[in-house]
This record gives C-alpha cells, sequence and structure tokens, in this order.
C-alpha cells in the first residue's frame, strides 16, 4: 500500500503560521534520541497517540487496519509505566476493539467521545443534537458517491467519511463534485481533509488538540512535573500538535519524501510506524 497522500485541500489554512516547517526540517526522533530525551527535560510522559498511520500502516479498508502484536505489547508496556490515551478519527468503541488494551483512555470520533477507565464516558450532549443532521447527509451521500465506483461512505457515530481511496483519477472530479452538492445542503457539518478521505463533522470548535488539552486536565497531568506528547501522522493531528507547541513534545509519523509541501507543528519526527513502535520502546521506562 502506498504511503504517499495527497494535501491538495489542507486544513491547514495559515502555511506561514509560526512554528510551521516543512516535514523534512523536523529533526529523527531516533537518530537524534538525546535531543529528543533534552526535549522532554526529565519530566513524565503523558502519551497521546493516533491510531491509523501511526500505530497501524495506512490500509485500503479501515476495516483492515489491524494492530501487530509487537506494537500491542509495545503499548501495553508503555502503559503500564505512564499516563497513555489513543485519540483517534474512529468511533471510539471501533478503536478500543482494535487496540484491545483496557487500560488505556480512549477518546474517538476526533476527540469527540472520551473513556477514561473508572470513570463515565465523557461525551458530549451538543453532538447528540447533530444526529439528525448526520443521517440525513449520510443517506444522500450514499445516493449521490454510491454510483461513483470505489467511493467508500464510513458512517460514524459523530461524522460521516467519504473515502476516495479507490477512486480512479478519472472519477475524481464526479466524486469531488458530488460532495460539494452534499455540503452545500448541510452548512451544520465541516469538512475535515484526511488520508484520501473527506471526513463531514459538526461545524463547532473541538478537535484532536482541544481534546488532549480537556484530558490533561481532567487526569491532573497539566503540572510541570508532565510533559505532554502527541504522535500522530495525519492533518487532524496538527491540531494537537499546535496546540502543545512550547508546551510538550510532538512526533509526526512521515516519510519527508512521501510529500515534500508538508509542513507542520510537530517537534520530532519518525519516518514509519515500526520507527513510532521503536521510539515507544526506548521511551519505556
Ligand atoms: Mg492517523
Amino acid at each position: 500500500m502506498s504511503w504517499s497522500t495527497t494535501w491538495g485541500n489542507s486544513t491547514l489554512t495559515d502555511a506561514n503560521a509560526p512554528g510551521l516547517r516543512p516535514v523534512a526540517d523536523v529533526p529523527p526522533a531516533l537518530a537524534q534520541y538525546d535531543a529528543f530525551t533534552a526535549a522532554l527535560g526529565g519530566r513524565t510522559p503523558a502519551i497521546f497517540l493516533d491510531y491509523d498511520g501511526t500505530l497501524t500502516p495506512i490500509v485500503a479498508r479501515p476495516e483492515l487496519a489491524v494492530m501487530s502484536e509487537v506494537s500491542r505489547a509495545t503499548v501495553d508496556a508503555l502503559a503500564r509505566k505512564l499516563p497513555v490515551a489513543v485519540v483517534s478519527g474512529r468511533d471510539r468503541p471501533d478503536v478500543q476493539k482494535l487496540v484491545g488494551i483496557d487500560s488505556l483512555i480512549f477518546a474517538g470520533s476526533h476527540g469527540f467521545d472520551i473513556h477514561v477507565p473508572g470513570r463515565e464516558v465523557m461525551g458530549s450532549e451538543i453532538i447528540d443534537t447533530y444526529t439528525p443532521v448526520l443521517d440525513r447527509v449520510d443517506a444522500r451521500l450514499h445516493e449521490v458517491l454510491d454510483p461513483i465506483k470505489g467511493a467508500l461512505v464510513e458512517r460514524k457515530k459523530f461524522s460521516i467519511a467519504a473515502h476516495y481511496r479507490l477512486v480512479s483519477d478519472d472519477d475524481y472530479p464526479r466524486f469531488r463534485a458530488a460532495l460539494d452538492q452534499v455540503e452545500a445542503e448541510a452548512p451544520e457539518l465541516k469538512e475535515k481533509l484526511g488520508k484520501k478521505v473527506f471526513e463531514l463533522q459538526p461545524k463547532i470548535d473541538w478537535d484532536k488538540g482541544k481534546c488532549v488539552l480537556h484530558l490533561l486536565q481532567v487526569l491532573g497531568l497539566e503540572g510541570d512535573a508532565y510533559v505532554p506528547m502527541f504522535f500522530g501522522d495525519d492533518v487532524t493531528d496538527e491540531d494537537a500538535f499546535r496546540e502543545l507547541q512550547g508546551r510538550g513534545v510532538t512526533v509526526i509519523c512521515a516519510e519527508p519524501e512521501a510529500d515534500l509541501a508538508r509542513k507542520t507543528y510537530a517537534t520530532f519526527r519518525v519516518d514509519t510506524v515500526d520507527e513510532v513502535i521503536q521510539l515507544l520502546r526506548r521511551m519505556t521506562p
């Protein structure tokens, strides 16, 4: 499966914002491990992990993204020593099942749906008011996208993903035009770009970055003794990288060669999912 991605309609609207730099200019965490350790400053890491493209390679269909036993054992060992949360665009029960480690904190739907072991699920009641709109848009997307070969509509609890990884270049303009048409009918939703997927979410001010800040507060991890860390690969992870600028240490999983134009807020980089796991293993106390 190809790692190459297109970022044509990036949600990074201000390409010259402070802190943004090309992925190639971001120091590699493994090759510069001393600098990486220095950045942690002896503080206890509070670790936030994306799932797809970070703990598992990107695959053609979402249900095929299975975590390797080595990855699972690494995250499990880490979570026995440090606070570890998985923050994913997937529905929370879906990513919980895929990761299969009950002791972790899970935030699904880009941080809208949070579960901390031993506590109530922290869902947002506001989100539930969007269910009728999401139902309507889901039906419309099936109407306009099902006839396009390779297009895949994935209904999640708090969003709808329109995947185009399997849509041919010839059919893509039709796919995009159909999506534009449905989006024009649903001003209550906003579009987020992912890897070969457009995700329609409630138009409210919440994202992975806000979710991480919220969790740090809820879990009592805001003090100077902790260093928040976020590992991610996708554009939606940039919200967390940006929020943690100057405060945490963030790691992007991206090969600089895959997209020379891509800019990131991340502090360090690794090139592959294997390197994410290597780094996590090395960090485990
Ligand atoms: Mg990802």
